[in-house]
């Protein structure tokens, strides 16, 4: 059993100071019970908590570290935009580049404003494609999370899932009813709301691959009919790509399923570890906001010159093409030899998606591709664990993205994620955790690997995981 001494120290001081102790709910580990640990260090796919032990880490800040906690190139670029200041409530050169690289990478968006974090950038997008289509309704679906807005506050999966209260207090009643919640994957849902709500619906919003109550996949064709039925019907398509956006690939979600949204939402990455959030789209739905059109939308720190200088790192290095790990054998190399159009496949032991080729993109020795040929590791290892175990896990995973449930039924929504033995996901957690791996602390939330995570820490872990399981 590791000490944790100076962690509950100062977690008993926090519960004086910080409601529940901590500054965003998940972080307080209640789906798992015990006490959550304080970091003082990260480096790579480790942390180190402030009494010395050290974890490796599949939370990665919750999607933000994709290339590993403190890259040399991220802080670099961070202390020299801190030397020229670090905000200026004016246009700075860092913002251009920033629209301008976030352009390129994802080819439906034409132009984009930043915000300070994914929240706002969703709740930005409602707006927009509100005063856009000049109708109140929104469809969402359950499980999905679209940060902490009022009207997505609705039946939302990550921390609200997690404490039960997927609902929360203090939305009034006359913004909720503008939120029709429909189930993920079931088309014939989709349809009969419009049916029902004919030219009032302004928007459906989507996590394109929902990361926010564990991980579940599209349906072959999902996001494709979504495309359709909202383009039949008058309504916008926004992807929230907050959490897989330059994640499952340099364009995203949409990118790795061939699908082009009005509106995607952006965070996490494109701050390289600080706050940061995006929308966009195409330029007659984007100049529809202030100072062009009517949509008020705004930010004292909006385009924070720290902010871009470490997103421009990540972006630019993400798309460099050279992994500081040499590949054994890539993914795309294997699809060479003719060995695996795998697709997608769902079973009780889970659904993963593996394109081949991944996406237009995907390039030999490419982020992307260390991080598919990671998350496949990470997958079989877990598998072998389970199934040498006998315990039955559903392993759901796309490219750096995954999630283990404990059941043996395939989880393509909320309601089969649901059936997972969280009882058995506690004791997991912990013993996983003690044993040095950090796992994010409720069944409702996605691992993400990081191009730091080497073949010994992907190995390691599924040995860790194998002795854990065997307990369960
Ligand atoms: N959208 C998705 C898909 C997310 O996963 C999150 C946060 O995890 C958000 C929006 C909200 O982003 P933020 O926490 O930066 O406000």
């Amino acid at each position: 059993m590791l000490s944790r001494a100076k962690s509950e120290a100062l977690f008993a001081e926090a519960l004086n100071y910080i409601p529940g102790g901590v500054n965003s709910p998940v972080r307080a580990f209640r789906a798992v019970g015990g006490k959550p640990f304080f970091v003082n260090r990260a480096a790579g796919c480790r942390v180190w908590d402030v009494d010395g032990n050290e974890y490796i880490d599949y939370v990665g800040t919750w999607g933000p570290a994709i290339l590993g906690h403190a890259h040399p190139k991220i802080i670099a670029a961070v202390k020299a935009a801190a030397d020229h200041g670090t905000s200026f409530g004016i246009p700075n050169p860092g913002e251009v580049t920033m629209a301008k690289m976030i352009c390129s990478l994802v080819p439906s968006v034409k132009k984009v404003r930043m915000t300070n974090s994914g929240t706002e950038a969703c709740m930005s997008a409602i707006r927009l494609a509100r005063g856009f289509t000049k109708r109140d309704k929104i469809i969402k679906f359950d499980g999905c999370y679209h940060g902490h807005g009022d009207s997505l506050l609705v039946k939302a999966g990550s921390g609200a899932l997690t404490f039960g209260s997927p609902d929360s207090a203090g939305v009034p009643a006359d913004f909720a009813k503008h939120t029709i919640v429909l189930p993920f994957n079931d088309t014939d849902a989709v349809k009969t709301a419009f049916t029902a709500n004919q030219n009032e619906i302004a928007c459906i919003i989507v996590e394109p691959v929902p990361g926010n109550a564990g991980l579940y996949l599209p349906k072959p064709g999902y996001l494709e009919f979504l495309r359709k039925v909202t383009q039949e019907n008058g309504a916008l398509l926004i992807f929230d790509e907050v959490m897989t956006g330059f994640r499952l690939a340099p364009g995203g979600a949409q990118e790795r399923f061939g699908i082009r949204p009005d509106l995607s939402c952006f965070g996490k990455i494109i701050g390289g570890g600080l706050p940061v959030g995006a929308f966009g789209g195409c330029g007659d739905i984007m100049d529809y906001l202030a100072p062009l059109g009517p949509v008020y939308q705004a930010g004292t720190l909006s385009g924070n010159p720290l902010a871009m200088a470490a997103g421009i790192a990540a972006l630019q290095e993400l798309s460099s093409n050279r992994c500081e790990e040499a590949l054994t054998e890539s993914v795309v190399e294997k699809e060479k030899r003719g060995k695996g159009a795998e697709g997608q496949s769902a079973s009780g032991d889970g659904i993963s998606f593996s394109p081949f080729p991944l996406f237009p993109s995907a390039k030999p020795g490419s982020a992307y591709v260390l991080l598919e040929e990671r998350g496949a590791k990470l997958e079989a290892g877990i598998r072998e664990a389970a199934k040498s175990a006998g315990v039955p896990v559903t392993f759901n995973r796309c490219g750096s993205m995954f999630c283990g449930y404990f059941t043996s039924e395939p989880v393509w929504n909320l309601t089969d994620a649901m059936k997972s033995d969280r009882e058995r996901f506690k004791k997991f957690f912990h013993g996983m955790l003690d044993a040095g791996v950090y796992l994010a602390p409720s069944q409702f939330e996605a691992g993400f690997l990081s191009t730091a995570h080497g073949e010994t820490d992907i190995e390691r872990t599924a040995q860790i995981a194998a002795k854990v399981i065997r307990t369960l």
